[in-house]
């Protein structure tokens, strides 16, 4: 097995060292080769992703993403910024699904900004489509309106889309997770408005049919924004389009009490993966070891378990990930009076030290 490794920019690099040694200590019979990408890539190459890093992407059996991005590259043209390399990845490879479970894990119910009961015992999955909607669709631009409120006005515009096939895919792997999981799926839509998501709410609603066994639920996103926060329980998969997914699996995350805690998998027709935490690149805290590598270690533990057919490797992680947590271990975005709190790469010793065994338990 071949896995390509893809750190970025900013903690990205932090984090992704600590998942690598996670997955060494796991003794599997896996090869990495790790490749420069975001703005990383464009300093060395002139281009966030280069052809190179596409092409070991390409053969690699799972990637494992850190993050990219940085403020410093705002005012690059767009198609050189350091963002356009994982939406390039994503379209080149067609990882057309993004698997994002929002667990909130017993120890971390007062890291949450919710209350500990409405929490507690949360296990929900956002399904996000990722290579269609407004993000890609064409035209795009800007232009000098000619019609509207401001004829004449400079103005800019994006395209909103979904065809058939897109929806019936994403629909399929939501379906086909319901009945791993509680067998519901809400469908996420804007149908009220929105003509792609009439259509989204109808192809989903003919989808179903294949499924008697899942129950479906269609809610506006407006309302599913909000019952998140008020009653975030209630949902088990929830599955919706690109743009909507992108704002409502962050709204997630804070329910768990750190997007450092989110791990996220985004995959192909044939359950290939890119696997990278749910946050970006956070500049704000990058080289100062107070990055959770969490996510980005739960992302392994992904990959083995969605692509590389190693349930139990990917079990020895998360038990481990629970064991640090128990043990009252916590980065500064988790931590909380009366437990530790340790950097970075501590993170990363004490879920190595876990997995070799090697663990001074001291629980607080
Ligand atoms: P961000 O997710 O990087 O950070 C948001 C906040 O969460 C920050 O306060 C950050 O310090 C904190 N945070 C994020 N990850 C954390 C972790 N592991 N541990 C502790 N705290 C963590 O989002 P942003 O600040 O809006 O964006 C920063 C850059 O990342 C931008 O250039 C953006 O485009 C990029 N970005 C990249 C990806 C990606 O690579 N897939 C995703 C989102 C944002």
């Amino acid at each position: 097995m071949k896995i390509a490794i893809l750190p970025g920019d900013g903690i990205g690099t932090e984090i992704v060292a600590q998942a690598v040694r996670v997955l060494h200590a796991l003794e599997l019979k896996i090869e990495t080769e790790t490749a420069l990408v975001g703005g990383a890539a464009y300093e060395a190459h002139g281009h966030p992703l280069p052809d190179s890093t596409l092409q070991l992407a390409r053969a690699a059996d799972a990637i494992l993403f850190g993050a990219v991005g940085d403020w410093k590259y705002d005012q690059l043209e767009r198609a050189l910024r350091p963002e356009q390399a994982i939406l390039g990845l994503r379209k080149q490879l067609g990882l057309f699904a993004n698997l994002r479970p929002a667990l909130c894990y017993p120890q971390l119910t007062h890291a949450s900004s919710l209350k500990p009961e409405l929490v507690a015992g949360l296990d929900i999955l956002i399904i996000r489509e990722l290579t269609g909607d407004i993000y890609f669709g064409q035209p795009r631009g800007r232009r000098t309106a000619v019609d509207g409120h401001f004829p004449g006005a400079d103005e800019a515009f994006d395209t909103m889309r979904y065809s058939r096939p897109e929806i019936e895919r994403i629909a399929h792997v939501a379906f086909q997770a319901a009945r791993k999981r509680s067998k519901k799926v809400t469908s996420v839509d804007k149908a009220n408005v929105l003509e792609t998501f009439q259509f989204w709410k109808d192809v989903v609603t003919e989808v179903h049919a294949q499924y008697p066994d899942v129950e479906l639920q269609h809610m506006y996103v407006d309302n599913a924004a909000m019952q998140l926060v008020k009653a975030p329980k209630s949902f088990d998969v929830l599955v919706t389009g690109n743009m909507f997914g992108d704002i409502l699996s962050d709204e997630a995350a804070m329910l768990t009490g750190s997007i450092g805690m989110l791990p996220s998998a985004s995959l192909d027709r044939s359950n290939k993966g890119l696997y990278e935490p749910s946050h970006g690149s956070a500049p704000d805290i990058a080289g100062r070891d107070l990055a959770n590598p969490l996510a980005t270690i739960l992302s392994v533990a992904m990959m083995l378990r969605y692509s590389l057919d190693q349930a139990a490797a990917a079990d020895r992680i998360e038990s481990a990930v629970q064991a640090v947590l128990t043990a009252g271990l916590r980065t500064a975005d988790i931590w909380s009076q009366g437990t530790t709190k340790i950097g970075t790469r501590a993170m990363g010793d004490a879920v190595v030290a876990e997995i070799t065994g090697k663990a001074i338990t001291t629980k607080t």
